[in-house]
């Protein structure tokens, strides 16, 4: 990974791991992704000065870039190992692609903005992310070629869980989606015994609106 890219923002970012630990995140394999990661490059000039504040910011189509502590939280929920291959909805900046990256052996993400996934391609290359694949479509039908995956992680709300995820998960597999109204959803692990899921509140979210066949209508 391109950490040695611009070295000034080396400090922030470990002040922002520092900060991430004392809010309670303690998955050191989580921690060293966001410490490895570039997050500035993955969000708009504009804010860049902003990169490594634990905030979400905006990154253009009306989208959005999670707030560090979220991914945190999140990604500690899924317990990477590092073998696993992993299904994200929602490429968005591609920061938590990332970051999954860093904790996975194999990333496939999708994204139904064009001009974000474009951008994501670029950003993933040049942040020297090699084992992501992408693809332009309906993230709620899920990516069935790669099927099944160790865990399924979306990053947009979604009114009720599509069906093409519990499909698509494995055995043990460990799902993590935001379910709820357009303006509030529970971040929700789902895990998968046999032929029924497992189900856990993880934490209040606000995530933009999951778009499509099993979402949110356009
Ligand atoms: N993890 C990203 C989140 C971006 S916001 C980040 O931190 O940058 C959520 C993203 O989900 C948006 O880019 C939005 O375009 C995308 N999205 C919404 N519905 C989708 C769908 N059905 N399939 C794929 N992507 C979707």
């Amino acid at each position: 990974m391109a950490s040695s890219v611009e070295p000034e923002f080396r400090g922030a970012r470990r002040r922002l791991v520092e900060a991430l630990q004392e809010k309670g995140i303690k998955d050191l394999a989580v921690l060293r992704a966001i410490d490895l990661v570039p997050r500035h490059l993955f969000v708009p000039s504009t804010v860049r000065h902003r990169a490594y504040e634990d905030s979400a910011l905006p990154i253009g189509q009306g989208q959005t870039i999670s707030q560090p502590y979220v991914h945190a939280r999140a990604l500690e929920q899924l317990m990477l190992t590092g073998r696993e291959r992993v299904l994200e909805i929602g490429t968005g900046s591609a920061y938590q692609t990332a970051l999954l990256g860093a904790l996975a052996e194999q990333v496939f993400s999708v994204e139904r903005h064009a001009a974000l996934l474009d951008q994501a391609r670029l950003l993933l290359a040049k942040a020297n992310v090699r084992n992501v694949s992408v693809l332009l479509g309906d993230g709620t039908l899920g990516w069935r070629e790669y099927a099944p995956y160790h865990a399924i992680i979306v990053s947009a709300g979604a009114p009720d869980l599509p069906p093409a995820f519990e499909a698509q998960l494995a055995e043990g597999g460990r799902l993590l989606i935001p379910l709820g109204s357009k303006d509030e959803q529970m971040l929700t692990l789902l895990i998968k015994r046999g032929d029924r899921l497992e189900r856990r509140d993880i934490v209040p979210v606000r995530f933009v609106p999951l778009i499509g066949a099993g979402g949110w209508p356009a």
